[in-house]
């Protein structure tokens, strides 16, 4: 009988899975989709592979403030009788941080999944629901091999004034270092390269995944030297909520003039600020760029010139650039971002064709731009069943 893999890729508030062929390199999924708005009323979407919609009543019944748990205990008989393929063989997950312990796919066991909960305070926001993810398959099927591949993997090889904080030396042998994230997203982007640069895959190039979440990642060889994502997931670019590179003097200030506590600052800089903060309406950008609001142009403005501050930061680490490609939901459609991005890297040698960004082509920079500018959709999803097939063979 064949087998099926089943990719889980938790956020804050949704879910992404994915079933693929184990026996075969299918790159198409059998089965993909989302549940979104999780813990307030959540919507669940999914197709078959030839893109036909399944079964919208999946949540029907279920209280609209369901959690994680209840969502994916939901989910999994689900997929196990609409699949159809063959035997569920594993599940892979999409894991946040995985800390300096895990630089590569790991197979779940009790002890494993307690170190990941020690590193759930450095990504608030998506550790506690990757572990949720990973429970609830175990108390479906026990006995399910569950892999664990990890954000912040792909930056094992970052140079090493990269990986540091100029901080006592005590504090980095302790593990405070800049680990960086999208290492899923950016492993997709390094392997798909050649299709579209040959030989200059291995160039010095910087992949900006622009999504709710966001962050730059600078590689030569394909490998990560530098990225703008720190210790946290909220270090570096201006995102959907969260606020990126903030001067540690502002949190002092909040703390000892403003009497905030932790917990509240952690919202504070997680939830209310980025483009939901800077806007006061909203953090999609879509929203966004379809707005007359002069807050929500402001909030553009800043994402953009952030987005580009932090590319040009990220040059000294490869010693030049050849190529700027946008990947997730803001880097793959949002001409105008894109635009206000490469307007403020000309110096660099960027030029964009503006009827080809329009377009959302493969290649958006003119034929004499001495710096190749695409835009390649993100895949974490087949990274993590790829991670899965290599486990089962
Ligand atoms: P992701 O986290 O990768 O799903 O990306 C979500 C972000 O992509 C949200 O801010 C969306 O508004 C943005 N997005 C998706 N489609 C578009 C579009 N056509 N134009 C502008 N932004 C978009």
């Amino acid at each position: 009988m064949s087998r099926v893999l089943l990719t889980l890729n938790a956020g804050s508030s949704s879910v992404k899975f994915a079933v693929f062929e184990g026996d075969t390199g299918s790159t198409e999924p059998v089965i993909f989709g989302k549940i979104a708005g999780i813990g307030n009323a959540p919507i669940f979407s999914a197709r078959d592979k030839n893109g036909a919609p399944l079964d919208k009543g999946m949540l029907e019944t279920l209280e609209v403030s369901a959690d994680h748990d209840q969502v994916i205990a939901r989910l999994l008989p689900w997929l196990e009788t609409h699949h159809g393929q063959g035997a569920l063989a594993a599940v892979g997950h999409r894991v946040v941080h995985g800390g300096r312990d895990f630089t590569a796919p790991e197979r779940i066991s009790d002890k494993v999944l307690q170190k990941l909960e020690t590193l759930a305070p450095l990504a608030p926001l998506h550790q506690p629901h990757n572990i949720a993810s990973i429970r609830a398959v175990a108390n479906w099927k026990p006995d399910l091999p569950q892999i664990a591949c990890f954000d912040t993997s792909f930056h094992r090889d970052q140079m090493r004034p990269a990986k540091r904080f100029a901080l006592p030396r005590s504090l980095t042998d302790e593990g405070i270092i800049r680990y960086g994230f999208h290492g899923l997203s950016y492993d997709h982007i390094a392997s798909v390269l050649p299709e579209h640069l040959g030989k200059q895959a291995d160039a010095r190039i910087i992949i900006a995944h622009l999504g709710n979440g966001a962050s730059m990642c600078a590689m030569k060889d394909r490998k990560s030297q530098a990225t703008t994502m720190g210790f946290t997931a909220l270090d570096g670019l201006m995102m959907g909520r969260r606020c990126g590179t903030l001067d540690p003097g502002v949190v002092l200030y909040l703390m000892q003039s403003k009497g905030m506590q932790a917990a509240e600052i952690e919202k504070l800089l997680y939830k209310k600020s980025g483009l939901l903060g800077v806007s006061g309406l909203t953090n999609d950008m879509q929203v966004l760029q379809n707005s007359d609001d002069p807050h929500a142009k402001d909030a553009i403005e800043l994402y953009c010139y952030r987005a580009a501050s932090g590319l040009a930061g990220l040059v000294p680490s490869i010693g030049g650039l050849d190529a700027v490609v946008f990947t997730a939901g803001i880097g793959e459609n949002s001409a105008l971002v894109r635009r206000q991005i490469c307007d403020q890297l000309g110096w660099l040698g960027v030029t964009l064709d503006d009827a080809a960004n329009t377009r959302n082509e493969v290649v958006i920079s003119t034929a004499a731009s001495k710096v190749k500018v695409l835009v390649i959709p993100t895949n974490e999803e087949l990274v993590v069943a790829k991670a899965c097939r290599n486990f089962l063979s």
